[in-house]
């Protein structure tokens, strides 16, 4: 039985700070990256199939002068990385798996419709003559805005297959992802990662090209040196029902206590590596032989598929342009802000500072200002979403003493997922114990450094 979540009590909360316990395996040293903003807290891409509560994060490496990972990679691109090779590495890579039959498609690129798989098949189309199939995982809750960029992105010329996983489903996952994990966005990322392979297997297409290697914000830098995605992202050795797990819940007891079957689970499941391999299937990453810049993208989004940003500034951060297709984008990045005390804005600016296109003094002012605001406008979206009542949940409902969220139930359960050694609570408020903005004042960086300058690939691209 999952507990409503109570009110945390503070006096613990400070005597496990005393004590220098942390959660999700941190490190209780908070740093701050000397080049651009984030922290040494900021966890590695997950292996989701294997993400239970009790998971040890990985988190972003910083070197002997306090450079982090992400920074390190973006000097190397500017500096060592021969682009004019790439490129032609990459007119190669198309030439070997362009179909000669007639009316097939040679690759997929997988996405939602936002600027970076835009720019990725469009690129792919119309400058090395590809023909890509787009597809598309449904987002949880489609912004009116990601909807007119999903449209526009099909009427610039690209066929698309849209898939939209069983709700029902996708709802309870997403409940227990966030009541185990606190991460809403896990169920979508299962769908995310694995429908283009899966597609890709049953349709005999070899080729994925996905937009940007996950290392450029942070993960090891090893996995830069391949232009391939790791199959462990999305395919396993063995199909083990016991070892697999949803929302932090192995599928087994999925089926056992919260009334799921087999075909519930027939898109969640990863593939099995040796399926993948006889298939030939490649997964590359456009990132690797075209230097990437999220904001050349969106220009370049706008100049050729009429791309339109939000309506409104997101909250806990400052643009809008990126991550605006779901209604859950939102509590994606606020949960990773409770969670390691790092906000949108501080992920946004760290890798507009690595692009030159802001200064790590104006990311540091703009975190400030805009780091780990509450997401109020879709709020209500959420808690609808992930409320499971029992006449739509019979079973899975039984699991919950309270399968209603409402604010209250959601505040709560949030404080759950505080570690003390980055929160603490003064007269009554949460307060952050590492600030950038107060923590930084006290050291003497300096502004000029090699990578903001920087100009990226916008005059390649645009
Ligand atoms: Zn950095």
């Amino acid at each position: 039985m999952i507990k409503k979540p109570q009110p945390i009590d503070s006096n613990l909360h400070e005597k496990d700070f005393q004590l220098g316990i942390t959660k999700f395996g941190l490190n209780s040293d908070v740093k701050f990256c000397s080049k651009c903003i984030i922290s040494n807290q900021r966890p590695n891409s997950e292996i989701e199939y294997r993400h239970t509560a009790g998971t040890k994060k990985k988190t972003i490496y910083f070197d002997e002068n306090g450079v982090c990972d992400a920074c390190n990679v973006a000097a190397r691109k500017k500096s060592k990385i021969d682009w004019e090779k790439r490129e032609q590495e990459l007119i190669q890579l198309c030439k070997k798996f362009k179909s000669n039959k007639k009316g097939e498609y040679d690759c997929i690129v997988p996405g939602s419709g936002g600027k970076d798989s835009f720019y990725t098949s469009h690129i792919l189309k119309y400058k090395y003559g590809m023909n890509p199939l787009t597809v598309t995982w449904s987002p949880n809750m489609y912004t009116d805005w990601g909807r007119k960029n999903m449209d526009n992105w099909v009427n610039s010329g690209f066929d698309n297959i849209l898939f939209t996983p069983d709700r029902k489903v996708q709802r309870l996952l997403t409940r227990l992802s966030v009541e185990n994990l606190f991460h809403p966005f896990q169920a979508f990322q299962f769908g995310q990662k694995s429908l283009a392979p899966r597609l890709a297997s049953k349709l005999n297409i070899k080729l994925i090209f996905y937009g940007e290697n996950q290392a450029e914000y942070g993960n090891s830098s090893d996995d830069l040196s391949s232009p391939l995605m790791s199959n462990r992202f999305f395919s396993l050795e063995t199909i083990n029902e016991n070892e697999i797990f949803l929302g932090g819940v192995s599928v087994s007891e999925l089926k056992s206590k919260y009334g799921l079957n087999d075909n519930d689970f027939n898109n969640y499941l990863p593939l099995k590596t040796d399926d993948v391999k006889k298939k030939n299937i490649e997964v590359h990453f456009l990132s690797h032989y075209l230097k990437w810049h999220p904001q050349a993208n969106y220009y370049y989004a706008v100049k050729h598929g009429n791309f339109i940003t939000s309506p409104e500034r997101m909250p806990g951060t400052y643009t809008k342009f990126a991550s605006i297709d779901d209604k859950m984008e939102d509590f994606n990045y606020y949960t990773l802000g409770i969670k390691y005390g790092i906000g949108w804005t501080s992920y946004v600016a760290s890798w507009e500072i690595r692009d030159g296109d802001l200064t790590r003094e104006e990311g540091i002012a703009l975190a400030k200002k805009y780091d780990l605001e509450f997401p109020s406008r879709f709020s209500q979206d959420l808690y609808n979403y992930i409320s499971l009542p029992s006449n739509e949940y019979p079973k899975a409902s039984k699991n919950f003493e309270e399968p209603i969220v409402d604010h209250e139930y959601f505040m709560n359960l949030h404080d759950k997922f505080r570690s003390p050694h980055i929160w603490k609570k003064e007269k009554g408020k949460w307060e952050l114990r590492h600030k950038i903005w107060e923590t930084d004042a006290k050291r003497n960086v300096s502004k000029k450094s090699d990578i903001y300058t920087w100009e990226g690939n916008k005059k390649n691209n645009t």
